[in-house]
Protein backbone atom coordinates (compact mmCIF):
# COMPACT_ATOMS: atom_id res chain seq x y z
CA UNK A 1 0.00 0.00 0.00
CA UNK A 2 1.02 3.40 -0.93
CA UNK A 3 0.07 5.92 2.10
CA UNK A 4 -0.01 10.09 1.11
CA UNK A 5 0.06 12.16 4.43
CA UNK A 6 0.15 15.65 3.72
CA UNK A 7 -0.81 19.16 4.04
CA UNK A 8 0.18 22.92 4.20
CA UNK A 9 3.29 24.26 6.28
CA UNK A 10 3.07 23.71 9.70
CA UNK A 11 0.55 20.63 9.60
CA UNK A 12 2.22 18.46 11.69
CA UNK A 13 3.31 16.56 8.79
CA UNK A 14 6.64 15.59 10.74
CA UNK A 15 5.20 14.92 13.95
CA UNK A 16 2.86 12.51 12.34
CA UNK A 17 5.58 10.54 11.16
CA UNK A 18 7.08 10.04 14.38
CA UNK A 19 3.43 9.18 15.66
CA UNK A 20 3.28 6.77 12.48
CA UNK A 21 6.81 5.27 13.26
CA UNK A 22 6.25 4.87 17.01
CA UNK A 23 2.76 3.03 16.23
CA UNK A 24 4.27 0.62 13.71
CA UNK A 25 4.58 -2.92 13.90
CA UNK A 26 6.66 -3.55 11.33
CA UNK A 27 10.17 -2.77 10.91
CA UNK A 28 10.66 0.62 9.38
CA UNK A 29 13.42 2.56 7.47
CA UNK A 30 13.34 6.96 7.18
CA UNK A 31 14.46 8.19 4.21
CA UNK A 32 14.98 12.20 3.91
CA UNK A 33 16.24 13.66 0.88
CA UNK A 34 19.54 15.90 1.50
CA UNK A 35 17.71 19.41 -0.31
CA UNK A 36 16.26 19.90 2.99
CA UNK A 37 19.13 21.71 5.25
CA UNK A 38 17.04 21.18 8.64
CA UNK A 39 18.99 18.73 9.86
CA UNK A 40 16.53 16.30 11.79
CA UNK A 41 12.86 16.18 11.01
CA UNK A 42 11.63 18.91 12.58
CA UNK A 43 10.40 17.55 16.03
CA UNK A 44 9.63 20.22 18.04
CA UNK A 45 8.74 17.92 21.34
CA UNK A 46 12.39 16.45 20.78
CA UNK A 47 11.10 13.11 20.28
CA UNK A 48 13.95 10.28 19.86
CA UNK A 49 13.78 7.96 17.21
CA UNK A 50 15.88 6.67 14.64
CA UNK A 51 17.55 9.08 12.42
CA UNK A 52 16.65 9.28 8.92
CA UNK A 53 18.89 8.08 6.17
CA UNK A 54 19.64 11.21 4.29
CA UNK A 55 19.42 10.24 0.08
CA UNK A 56 20.52 12.82 -2.43
CA UNK A 57 19.13 12.64 -5.97
CA UNK A 58 20.86 9.47 -7.06
CA UNK A 59 20.25 7.37 -4.68
CA UNK A 60 18.71 4.30 -6.05
CA UNK A 61 15.78 2.17 -3.88
CA UNK A 62 15.91 -0.67 -6.17
CA UNK A 63 19.80 -1.31 -6.06
CA UNK A 64 19.32 -0.89 -1.94
CA UNK A 65 16.68 -3.24 -1.08
CA UNK A 66 17.30 -5.32 -3.68
CA UNK A 67 20.90 -6.68 -2.27
CA UNK A 68 21.98 -8.91 -0.27
CA UNK A 69 21.29 -7.21 3.58
CA UNK A 70 17.55 -8.30 2.60
CA UNK A 71 17.64 -11.22 0.65
CA UNK A 72 17.26 -14.79 2.28
CA UNK A 73 16.31 -18.02 0.52
CA UNK A 74 12.31 -19.38 1.36
CA UNK A 75 11.31 -23.32 1.63
CA UNK A 76 11.25 -23.79 -1.86
CA UNK A 77 14.80 -22.20 -2.02
CA UNK A 78 13.84 -19.09 -3.96
CA UNK A 79 14.93 -15.57 -3.41
CA UNK A 80 12.97 -13.35 -2.03
CA UNK A 81 13.43 -9.99 -0.11
CA UNK A 82 12.17 -8.89 2.93
CA UNK A 83 11.90 -4.76 2.88
CA UNK A 84 11.09 -3.04 5.57
CA UNK A 85 8.19 -0.43 5.51
CA UNK A 86 9.53 2.28 4.10
CA UNK A 87 9.05 6.17 5.44
CA UNK A 88 9.82 9.15 3.23
CA UNK A 89 9.90 12.14 5.03
CA UNK A 90 9.96 15.45 2.63
CA UNK A 91 8.99 13.56 -0.40
CA UNK A 92 8.54 16.70 -2.70
CA UNK A 93 12.07 16.48 -2.70
CA UNK A 94 12.07 13.00 -4.38
CA UNK A 95 12.88 12.23 -7.83
CA UNK A 96 9.58 10.89 -10.15
CA UNK A 97 12.18 7.68 -10.82
CA UNK A 98 12.37 7.51 -7.12
CA UNK A 99 8.93 7.59 -6.65
CA UNK A 100 8.72 5.22 -9.41
CA UNK A 101 10.84 2.74 -7.98
CA UNK A 102 9.25 3.03 -4.73
CA UNK A 103 6.03 2.04 -6.69
CA UNK A 104 7.99 -0.68 -7.93
CA UNK A 105 9.21 -2.31 -4.30
CA UNK A 106 5.36 -2.07 -3.34
CA UNK A 107 3.79 -3.54 -6.28
CA UNK A 108 6.41 -6.38 -5.91
CA UNK A 109 6.02 -7.19 -2.35
CA UNK A 110 3.04 -8.37 -0.20
CA UNK A 111 3.89 -6.72 2.87
CA UNK A 112 6.09 -3.77 2.13
CA UNK A 113 4.00 -0.27 2.73
CA UNK A 114 5.56 2.86 1.61
CA UNK A 115 4.50 6.35 3.62
CA UNK A 116 4.98 9.74 1.76
CA UNK A 117 4.58 12.69 4.33
CA UNK A 118 5.04 15.96 2.18
CA UNK A 119 3.68 19.39 1.29
CA UNK A 120 0.53 19.26 -1.39
CA UNK A 121 0.56 22.45 -2.67
CA UNK A 122 3.38 25.48 -2.89
CA UNK A 123 2.72 29.35 -2.36
CA UNK A 124 1.16 30.01 -5.91
CA UNK A 125 -1.63 27.20 -5.09
CA UNK A 126 -1.02 24.77 -6.78
CA UNK A 127 -0.06 21.55 -6.48
CA UNK A 128 3.78 21.52 -5.25
CA UNK A 129 5.89 20.03 -8.31
CA UNK A 130 5.54 16.65 -10.54
CA UNK A 131 6.61 14.20 -8.05
CA UNK A 132 3.75 15.10 -5.22
CA UNK A 133 1.41 14.94 -8.74
CA UNK A 134 2.89 11.56 -9.34
CA UNK A 135 2.15 10.85 -5.65
CA UNK A 136 -1.55 11.95 -5.66
CA UNK A 137 -2.14 9.13 -8.71
CA UNK A 138 -0.22 6.43 -7.54
CA UNK A 139 -1.51 6.65 -3.48
CA UNK A 140 -3.75 3.93 -2.62
CA UNK A 141 -4.58 6.61 0.41
CA UNK A 142 -3.82 9.85 0.82
CA UNK A 143 -4.49 12.15 4.12
CA UNK A 144 -4.83 15.49 4.24
CA UNK A 145 -3.51 17.18 8.13
CA UNK A 146 -5.21 20.32 9.32
CA UNK A 147 -3.16 23.19 10.61
CA UNK A 148 -4.11 26.10 12.04
CA UNK A 149 -4.55 29.55 10.16
CA UNK A 150 -2.48 32.58 11.22
CA UNK A 151 -5.02 34.96 10.66
CA UNK A 152 -8.78 33.49 12.15
CA UNK A 153 -7.36 30.61 13.90
CA UNK A 154 -9.70 28.18 13.10
CA UNK A 155 -8.37 24.53 12.05
CA UNK A 156 -8.67 24.81 8.53
CA UNK A 157 -5.95 26.20 6.45
CA UNK A 158 -5.37 24.82 3.23
CA UNK A 159 -2.92 27.43 1.57
CA UNK A 160 0.83 28.46 2.40
CA UNK A 161 0.95 31.80 1.92
CA UNK A 162 4.73 33.17 1.30
CA UNK A 163 5.96 36.45 3.62
CA UNK A 164 8.38 36.89 1.39
CA UNK A 165 9.35 36.82 -2.16
CA UNK A 166 11.40 33.91 -3.22
CA UNK A 167 14.37 33.75 -5.68
CA UNK A 168 13.10 33.72 -8.92
CA UNK A 169 11.78 30.77 -10.27
CA UNK A 170 12.17 28.48 -6.95
CA UNK A 171 9.40 26.55 -5.44
CA UNK A 172 11.77 25.19 -2.89
CA UNK A 173 11.71 27.48 0.06
CA UNK A 174 12.43 25.97 2.88
CA UNK A 175 11.65 27.05 6.46
CA UNK A 176 8.12 27.02 7.97
CA UNK A 177 9.19 30.38 9.35
CA UNK A 178 8.93 32.11 5.84
CA UNK A 179 5.45 31.15 5.43
CA UNK A 180 1.89 31.67 6.79
CA UNK A 181 -0.63 29.00 6.46
CA UNK A 182 -4.47 30.56 5.80
CA UNK A 183 -7.76 28.88 5.55
CA UNK A 184 -9.23 30.24 1.95
CA UNK A 185 -11.72 33.34 3.79
CA UNK A 186 -8.55 34.71 4.89
CA UNK A 187 -6.92 34.13 2.05
CA UNK A 188 -9.26 36.23 -0.05
CA UNK A 189 -9.01 38.78 2.90
CA UNK A 190 -5.44 38.93 2.47
CA UNK A 191 -5.31 38.89 -1.82
CA UNK A 192 -8.25 41.77 -2.00
CA UNK A 193 -5.39 43.88 -0.11
CA UNK A 194 -3.23 44.26 -2.97
ZN1 LIG B 1 -8.59 31.97 8.56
Amino acid sequence: MIKFITGTMKSGKSMKLIKDLLESNRDYMVFKPDIDKRNEIESRKHFNYTKPHIIDSDFNFLEFFYSPEYEYTDYDGEKVYEIPNIYIDECQFLTITQIKQLEKIVNKSFVTNVYFYGLLSDFNYRIFNDTIQYILIIADKIIKLKSVCDKCEDNNAKFNYLKEIPFAGSNVLIGDDAYDVYCSECLDKIRSLY
